[in-house]
């Protein structure tokens, strides 16, 4: 689904990510690790061109994803979820829901009403649908803004520490979320400092370091097993 070849960026002189080469399948459930600074934000802000990167070759389905790649057309076949949900404040959750499709899919009012009533309902928020942002705690925010990235049926979701802020419950609502993506081939890109999180649901980790991917493994041998001292001793400051 989503290729990475050689791919640089730079912010200024620094060199954010370092020659990153990496190849997701369809539904994968791909867990980022790493140090802070290590340039996990960058990669997946990379992927849907927040940040545009500098060398090296981004594909998807077999798309070079370049300058001349139409935005929305992007946008919508790659959802994000910020770790700040990013939800618009004088939006009800069912209209925060409601926007992009509307906007840039021109879809019709009924067919997206129902659509993100359907998604409200699968992440388990329905009766939030007419309450604002604020009237929601931490992880319902977190839903909406899943149920809003479901919206617009991307192929692939990125998610940047979507568990910070989550208690164990809600952690696990997530888990459940992003499994039932994987079982619909939506493939799930997940940057987080939570190991138990990382450890259910990926199939496969990525760590990082210093802007380039020094492992790739399944959780299971990155787990006990890891390649790199510096993932060891990475693993060794968790508790
Ligand atoms: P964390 O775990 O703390 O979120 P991260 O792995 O997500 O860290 P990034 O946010 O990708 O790290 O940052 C990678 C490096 O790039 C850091 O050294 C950071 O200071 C730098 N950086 C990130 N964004 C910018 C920016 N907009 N301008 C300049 N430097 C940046
Ligand atoms: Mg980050």
């Amino acid at each position: 689904a989503l290729s990475l070849r050689k791919m640089s960026k730079f912010y200024g002189e620094f060199l954010a990510l370092d020659r990153i080469s990496l190849d997701i399948g369809h539904g994968e459930k791909i867990v980022v690790l790493g140090p802070s600074g290590s340039g996990k934000s960058t990669l997946i802000r990379t992927l849907n061109r927040i940040e545009p990167h500098d060398s090296g070759v981004l594909m998807i389905d077999g798309e070079i994803i370049d300058d001349k790649t139409s935005l929305p057309l992007l946008r919508g076949a790659v959802g994000m979820v910020f770790q700040n949900y990013n939800l618009f404040p004088h939006l009800t959750v069912l209209q925060n829901c409601m926007l992009a499709p509307r906007l840039v899919r021109k879809a019709h009012y009924d067919a997206t009403d129902s659509l993100a009533r359907h998604y409200l309902e699968q992440v388990g928020i329905a009766e939030q649908a007419d309450k604002y942002p604020i009237q929601l705690s931490g992880g319902q925010q977190q839903r909406v803004a899943i149920a809003r990235a479901l919206c617009m049926a991307p192929d692939i979701i990125l998610f940047d520490e979507p568990t910070a802020a989550l208690d164990p419950e809600a952690i696990k609502g997530v888990i459940g979320i992003i499994d039932a993506l994987s079982e619909r081939r939506i493939t799930t890109i997940c940057v987080t400092h939570e190991m138990g999180f990382a450890r259910h649901i990926a199939d496969r980790v990525v760590f990082m370091d210093k802007g380039t991917i020094l492992e790739v493994a399944t959780p299971k041998s990155f787990f006990s097993n890891p390649q790199t001292e510096r993932a060891r001793h990475f693993l060794n400051q968790m508790i």
